[in-house]
């Protein structure tokens, strides 16, 4: 993915709101969302520059806010379901923020019975989207076509008329992760991606996770500190790269979902 560079010189206060009148085509809440919304990568260096010289607290709200803001109903949180930090934060801001899940048809249980724990806590305006194929075994033979399948397509399909779309993902989440930018440009699908808590360490979530009194994935504490689909997923030694046991013993680190 193509994102937007980080700068980091001293910034604005934690707490400070981020200008939202930007040069050229805009889209704001209420107007259809469309890839003019995208067009001015001008706005996205300037917001960059500003979220990446918050402190990371501060970061993630702004980011949110901006984008709620930015792109209303053209914004979509695509959201995983290991934990809800994101979908916690995207929710104080907005209540009615649409947050999808990718059902791949390979989730643990343990995952689906958190989507719905997670559905009810907060009344979620939850879509859950559902991989267009029958169940087979690619996953056996081909894990690019399989995670092509079941989850990058249907995220596309989620994505379909938006403009942005907003993430979980942390730098800390391991070494392919390292450069998550909070705010970037998905070149891919010409979308802006929003990444909260992309500078958020482990402790940072900890302390979120406590602070709320966050409902924990129930695999968490099996030794899963990344979970994605059961024949994919390993539980890790502790200490270990977190996502050492998605695709454990291939060379596969990503789904295709992040680039
Ligand atoms: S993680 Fe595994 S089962 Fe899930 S979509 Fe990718 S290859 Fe298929």
């Amino acid at each position: 993915m193509t994102t937007v560079s980080e700068v980091r010189p001293v910034g604005p206060a934690e707490d400070a709101p981020i200008p939202t009148t930007v040069e050229g085509p805009v889209e704001g809440p209420g107007a259809p969302p469309g890839p003019t919304a995208v067009a001015d990568l001008d706005e996205l260096h300037r917001v960059s520059r500003d979220l990446e010289a918050r402190p990371a607290a501060g970061a993630a709200r702004a980011a949110i806010e901006w984008a709620v803001d930015r792109f209303g109903t053209g914004l979509v949180l695509a959201a995983s379901f290991q934990d809800c930090v994101v979908i916690d934060l995207a929710v104080q801001v907005d209540p009615a923020i649409e947050v999808t899940f990718l059902d791949t048809g390979y989730h643990f249980a343990e995952t689906l019975w958190y989507v719905e724990q997670v559905r009810r806590r907060y009344d979620l305006n939850l879509r859950v989207v559902g991989a267009d194929v029958p169940p087979d075994d690619r996953w056996l033979t081909d894990t690019d076509a399989c995670c092509a399948a079941r989850k990058v397509a249907p995220l596309a399909a989620a994505l379909q008329g938006r403009a942005a779309w907003m993430s979980g993902l942390r730098r800390a989440d391991g070494p392919s992760r390292t450069a998550t930018p909070v705010v970037g440009y998905d070149v891919g699908r010409g979308l802006v991606k929003v990444n909260p808590i992309a500078a958020w360490s482990d402790a940072d979530v900890a302390a979120h996770v406590a602070a709320r009194d966050l409902p924990a994935h129930p695999l968490v504490d099996r030794g899963y500190p990344s979970i994605g689909c059961w024949p994919c997923t390993r539980p890790v030694d502790t200490g270990a790269d977190p996502r050492a046991g998605r695709w454990a013993g291939s060379a596969k680190s990503e789904c295709g979902l992040h680039g």
